[in-house]
């Protein structure tokens, strides 16, 4: 007999679940989407609640739960849906701090509930080539060149000019989740550099060097003042070849051959894996992202630079 399909509420209607999770949902029957929690926001015929307590007070049944609020607001309603014994996916990155995702997955284990920290541009089309390609090269150097116009990519996002809200690295964080899933060493920062505004809290602008235990440089940019198209480009130069991801790690050059274009299946990616985990009653909690933006922020040198107007 089939499954049933999973019960599952969305909690912080904004961009991403309006893009994307929505989308996704619909287009796989492992889900139902049976609400929708979220303080301003609702979706066209999906009952909604201004909190999660709210919508599961209504008692309609809930399995699972994703989120998608900025970080700032995520351990809160995680922890509550964990203590309920429902099953939660987490936008990236998964906490405001790498101790309060530590407690989620400890919570999870301990009510024996799936938990799923979800890096999307991991899913993006050419990343697990790109990861076969370089398992067992010795890879020299990395570069990784992120920028983006934040006026067009996060408008009116105050939240992630605010603490915790990670500034240029909360689109900074998909390239190094991308590098910590192809890279076959691990890398740890050796210094970084933060430019922040005088009004805001979090950098618009950093770089982070950083060193593969293997001896591989790796240097990160990212800009939130880049002007026209967005660049999301990592080259990774090997003793024997060299790889190009761009787009976000939708396009993969090897060698200057003519770049290969797959499809982009990111979030139908997550949720299948959601679905997955969930039936194995399995987690998945991966914080090595977090842990080096974390380290830069720990490391950085911080410089203020002019405020930022929107
Ligand atoms: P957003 O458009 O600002 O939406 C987030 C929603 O969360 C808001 O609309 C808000 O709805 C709700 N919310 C709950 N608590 C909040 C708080 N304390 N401050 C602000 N909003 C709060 O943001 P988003 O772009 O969807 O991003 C959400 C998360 O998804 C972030 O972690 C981001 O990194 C990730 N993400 C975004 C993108 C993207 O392209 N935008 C891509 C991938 C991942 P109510 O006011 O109705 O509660």
């Amino acid at each position: 007999m089939a499954d049933k399909p999973i019960r599952l509420a969305l909690v912080g209607v904004g961009k991403i679940a309006r893009d994307q999770h929505v989308p996704a949902l619909e287009a796989n029957p492992d889900f139902e989407l049976v609400g929708c929690a979220s303080r301003h926001q609702s979706l066209d015929g999906v009952p909604h609640a201004v909190s999660l307590e709210e919508l599961l007070d209504t008692g309609i049944g809930i399995d699972a739960v994703s989120i998608c609020t900025p970080p700032q607001a995520r351990y809160e309603i995680a922890a509550a849906a964990l203590r309920r014994c429902l099953d939660v996916m987490l936008e990236k990155p998964p906490g405001a701090t790498l101790n309060e995702v530590a407690a989620l997955e400890g919570l999870a284990n301990a009510q024996g509930s799936s938990l799923f920290a979800t890096w999307h541009s991991r899913e993006a089309a050419s990343v697990a080539p790109a990861r076969d390609w370089l398992s067992g090269r010795r890879v020299v150097r990395v570069h990784i060149d992120w920028r983006e116009d934040v006026r067009v990519w996060h408008p009116g996002q105050t939240w992630i000019w605010q603490a915790g809200g990670l500034g240029v690295f909360d689109p900074g964080i998909n390239a190094l989740s991308i590098i910590t899933q192809i890279l076959p060493q691990s890398v740890r920062v050796i210094d970084a550099e933060l430019a922040v505004p005088e009004n805001c809290e979090t950098p618009i602008a950093a770089s982070i060097r950083m060193l593969g235990d293997a001896g591989a440089e790796v240097l990160a940019e990212f800009d939130f003042l880049h002007p026209g198209p967005p660049r999301w480009q990592i080259d990774v130069e090997c003793e024997d070849g060299h790889l190009r991801l761009t787009r976000g790690g939708a396009v993969l050059e090897i060698d200057g051959d003519t770049p290969v274009t797959a499809e982009d299946r990111e979030y139908a990616n997550l949720y299948r894996r959601f679905a997955d985990l969930v039936r194995a009653r399995e987690s998945d909690v991966d914080c090595e992202p977090l842990r080096l933006v974390a380290d830069a922020f720990l490391c950085g040198r911080r410089r203020t630079v002019d405020a930022f107007v929107e």
